[in-house]
């Protein structure tokens, strides 16, 4: 062996194979540190600082003191710290790498948007604040108000709902008290296309809605004869995602809108993939009457265990007045918050559906958003959406001709894949999702949209370079040539790179342990 003069090795030892040694004896891979669960760490008898007596201490508790110890890891600080960090970097993020979740819009998130939910006077606000000392906070949220309302053609826009989900219950609870106001309380019947976002079905039925399902045609759009035949004086509404979850658009929305009305019904859309459409189409002119937009996907306020959502919902004429409080008012200078339903009657005739949150308002979101909005400036929200939908189409155009594109022809701001391509390889979606996870890449959506059989749902947004994607899909059509090849080992063991190998994923989504307690650990664990 070459030494230098103090002994050192001056050129790479020649090694066995290092296959034999990728199991060390800590359980740590390199810098990927093994991290037991804080309360595995436990250590409770100790305290992480040193506490003094206090002195002369007379309770007033009345015999009600704690008898049994508390039961808190008693780690110290740097302990605590490690615990989190080396958590932390198992964590896969879209500041890390892509993050192709189809439905999901995971883009980044620009720092800009960090800096200014962090200036203190937006920050360091409290919901019960006298209204006078937070005047700055609600023309922020008058304003996103504005451009939710311009970008979308419509008169109303409901701020509260803390996440898409939660704005479809306001559309859909404003819609119920709409038939209601009308004494129109047997239309009770909700369509919903095949398509659909599991949340809006989820939705319907938590307002005491029946839904009524229109399949997919050939093209994985509304099949508009079927839609026709289901219209009758008993539906209550349509929920139509558009562009809906194949990565469409719905060509025939207007027509769709113009028979729901004919028919009695209102218009409910799933806006949360309007990142594929802002600056380019004002949902307002396709006639739509209630839509949530998800401020997290569109305006880039990060989500998915990033932070929390937000997810406000705009209103045609018809759906306005029944608009639930809190909101924002202005009145000359002075800005204001209509709390109370009988507020809202005195000042505008409206008919409240009720109080859909105690605090208003999800002021970090709003931030985050607003800052987005007036960074990209009207031209640059165009291109969001035209980059997104460039996006997509690259990975489609340069996928399709090994994997199975599910539809013909160009598509929005998401590639839909079906597992045709893998029939007889022995590898499922669900192998080949897995078999990314080494390659560190985060899996796309799959097994949705339920249209087509093994969906893998690619949405690489516009934040993502040519390079980007390029390296990405390099590694499928590699990943793919594997499983042609017979290479099935590659996917059957994957993930083998990961902290966490393959799961019983149905038992941990069925009987989750979300409390850890000494006996129950090593059931955990598995
Ligand atoms: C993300 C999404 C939702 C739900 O939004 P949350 O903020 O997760 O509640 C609803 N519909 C579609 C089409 C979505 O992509």
């Amino acid at each position: 062996m070459a030494m230098n003069t103090q002994g050192r090795p001056s050129r790479p030892v020649h090694a066995p194979d290092p296959g034999a040694y990728s199991e060390t004896f800590s359980g740590s891979k390199g810098l990927d540190q093994a991290e037991p669960l804080i309360f595995e760490r436990g250590d409770f008898d100790n305290c992480g600082v040193d506490l003094p007596e206090p002195k002369g201490l007379k309770t007033r508790l009345d015999g009600l003191e704690r008898k049994s110890a508390i039961g808190l890891p008693g780690l110290s600080e740097p302990e605590t710290m490690r615990h989190y960090v080396r958590l932390s970097r198992k964590n896969y993020a879209i500041d890390l790498g892509l993050y192709p979740l189809g439905s999901c819009t995971m883009k980044h998130n620009p720092r800009l948007n960090e800096k200014l939910a962090r200036l203190p006077g937006l920050s360091d606000i409290h919901p019960m604040q006298p209204q006078s000392t937070v005047q700055g906070a609600f023309e922020l949220i008058g304003e996103l108000a504005h451009w939710l309302m311009t970008l979308t053609n419509t008169p109303c826009v409901s701020m509260s709902p803390k996440a898409g989900a939660h704005g479809e219950l306001c559309g859909m609870m404003a819609i119920r008290a709409a038939l209601d106001a009308r004494g129109e309380t047997g239309r009770r019947r909700v369509l919903v296309p095949e398509s659909a976002h599991g949340t809006n079905p989820a939705t319907a039925v938590q307002c005491g809605f029946v839904t009524d399902e229109i399949p997919a045609d050939a093209s994985g759009r509304v099949d508009m004869e079927v839609f026709k035949s289901k219209l009758g004086d008993d539906v209550a509404a349509i929920m139509l995602t558009n562009p809906n979850t194949c990565g469409l658009f719905e060509r025939d929305i207007k027509e769709i809108a113009d028979l729901i009305h004919e028919a009695g019904g209102y218009f409910y859309c799933d806006g949360a993939n309007f990142n594929a459409i802002v600056g380019r189409v004002r949902p307002g002119d396709l006639g739509i009457d209630a839509m949530h937009i998800n401020l997290h996907k569109t305006f880039s306020t990060p989500h998915g265990g990033g932070g929390p959502g937000s997810g406000p919902t705009v209103f045609s004429e018809a759906l306005a007045p029944f608009v639930p409080v809190p909101y924002v008012i202005q009145d000359g200078e002075t800005w204001a918050m209509v709390e109370h339903e009988q507020e809202a009657r005195d000042l505008s005739g409206g008919e409240p559906f009720g109080r859909l949150v105690a605090f208003h308002g999800q002021m970090g979101m709003f931030t985050r958003a607003l800052s987005y909005m007036m960074s990209h400036g009207s031209d640059g929200l165009r291109q969001v959406a035209e980059d997104a939908v460039l996006n997509a189409n690259y990975i489609l155009a340069r996928l399709r001709g090994e994997m199975t594109a599910a539809f013909e022809g160009t598509c929005m701001h998401e590639a839909l894949f079906d597992d045709t391509f893998l029939k007889d390889t022995g590898v499922s979606t669900l192998d080949f999702a897995k078999a990314m996870i080494d390659e560190g890449y985060h899996p796309m959506t799959m097994y949705f949209p339920l249209v087509v059989h093994g969906a893998l749902l690619i949405e690489p947004t516009e934040t993502e370079s040519k390079a980007g994607l390029d390296r990405f899909c390099d590694t499928l059509l590699k990943l793919t040539e594997a499983a042609r090849d017979g290479d099935t080992g590659r996917f059957l063991n994957a993930p083998v790179h990961a902290p966490a190998k393959r799961l019983d994923e149905t038992r941990a989504a069925r009987s989750p342990v979300l409390t850890w307690r000494e006996d129950e650990t090593a059931q955990a664990a598995e």
